[in-house]
């Protein structure tokens, strides 16, 4: 074979490894409750492998999701058996499950003024939007009120897209407390951007907002740190979590958020697997980014918030193994997550779980939440898990998120008064 052909068979590999949909025609969803640390323990072996996939990995004593590949359904049946874990299957075929919330979508989209939408003036916030639509959006806010808004450059995204983040105040950004906001980190929770996009437009847009929540504080907002991810997810790939960085020529994707230095390890999860953190810490171009963002303003910074989907839980650090417990501050920060907690509970009786991310979730490496506590020393961090929706959780419908992103502001303004005030 020449080299031309190889190239031209290379070429066709790599079109059809980038553009091909992905189907989860016979994958299982499991929910799976461990009741001892031994069934923890042996639970939390299957995180690292190659075709399983945690949608909520829990501690002990709560249910984790969990979907599996076809091939392992059999074996990871005979594991629950032999240890004796509860658990029941409650999704029988993944793709049929997201055929119907495909199809769900598609319909509401009928039902709904399909007019050009202008998202500059009249922003639409019961759909989700493209990444091009966030774009153009917090562009268009920059230019209408350029002395509340910088949009600014922070990077390119692997596939080349702009990174960037929105720098929000009502006047001389830079000289009260900062509060930092990320969105988007991971691909497949939609909703994350969807309340950020909101935020931003009652911050800005919104003259009582404005007036009350950028008084005594600046705002620094990424929504939409991951969108080559967030793109993928959209038309290829609707469980892909990571970013589309080809790591090697076998393998696309890292995860974002065990990508921060604090406590980063590649552990023994291979590229391939849905938490693989990079070769090193701060490899990927949507971390490194943010990050530096972070060590520019971490002076004003009071507090971060990443922002993610699905479990109703406000968490904070520590997250990593071998920690040294609490966190210094664990009583303030459980304080603060009350504050969001019975601002949405107000709102809708919704109650979300606050509490520590080890306790909760179990352990995780190099998040970025242990990361801006514990390397940038910002004071307050949570790790936001919103609600779930749809029959994956991934889906929350669309005819629903015009109320979720309502409901999710009186957290985030909850919050925000509190720094606005007490900083
Ligand atoms: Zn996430």
């Amino acid at each position: 074979m020449n080299s031309f052909s190889s190239f031209l068979i290379l070429m066709v590999a790599c079109i059809c490894t980038t553009r091909a949909f992905v189907s989860y025609r016979g994958y299982k969803a499991y929910e799976v409750t461990p009741t001892t640390d031994r069934q923890y323990r042996e639970l939390a072996i299957w995180r690292n492998l190659d075709g399983v996939d945690f949608w909520r990995f829990y501690a002990k004593g709560m249910a984790s999701t969990v979907m599996i590949e076809p091939k392992l359904v059999a074996k990871f049946e005979r594991f629950l058996e032999f240890t004796n874990m509860t658990s029941k299957v409650v999704l029988d075929d993944v793709e049929d499950a997201l055929e119907q919330d495909r199809q769900s979508r598609s319909e509401y989209r009928k039902t709904i003024s399909n007019g050009s939408v202008d998202f500059t003036t009249d922003p639409n916030f019961n759909i989700y939007w493209s990444s091009d639509q966030m774009e153009t959006y917090s562009r268009s806010l920059a230019q209408r009120f350029p002395n509340r808004v910088q949009f600014e450059v922070i990077g390119r995204s692997a596939q080349n897209r702009i990174l960037y983040a929105l720098k929000i105040s009502n006047g001389g950004f830079g000289n009260k407390p900062l509060i930092f906001i990320e969105g988007g980190c991971h691909a497949r929770e939609w909703v994350s951007q969807a309340t950020v996009m909101y935020l931003i437009h009652r911050l800005v847009e919104d003259p009582v907002a404005s007036n009350e929540l950028l008084e005594n504080a600046d705002w620094i907002i990424t929504p939409n740190l991951n969108p080559d991810g967030y793109e993928f997810s959209r038309t290829n790939n609707r469980l892909w979590r990571q970013n589309r960085r080809q790591v090697n020529p076998n393998c696309v994707g890292v995860d974002l958020n065990r990508n921060f230095a604090f406590s980063w390890r590649t552990a023994t999860v291979a590229c391939g697997s849905q938490t693989f953190s990079g070769p090193s810490p701060f490899s990927e171009p949507e971390s490194h980014a943010i990050n530096d963002l972070m060590s520019r303003y971490r002076q004003n910074i009071k507090i971060y918030l990443t922002v993610h989907s699905f479990g109703d839980m406000v968490l904070f650090p520590w997250g990593f193994q071998g920690s040294p417990g609490l966190i210094g501050n664990h009583e303030y920060h459980h304080q603060v997550g009350l504050l969001w907690r019975n601002a949405i509970q107000a709102q809708t009786g919704k109650v979300y779980a606050v509490g520590n991310v080890a306790q909760l979730l179990g352990n995780a490496f190099g998040a970025s939440d242990d990361h801006m506590a514990g390397n940038q020393n910002v004071n307050l961090v949570y790790t936001l898990e919103l609600s779930r929706g749809g029959l994956t959780g991934f889906d929350f419908p669309e005819s629903q998120i015009g109320n979720l992103v309502r409901e999710t502001f009186h957290g985030y303004r909850a919050i925000g008064l509190h720094i606005g005030r007490n900083y």
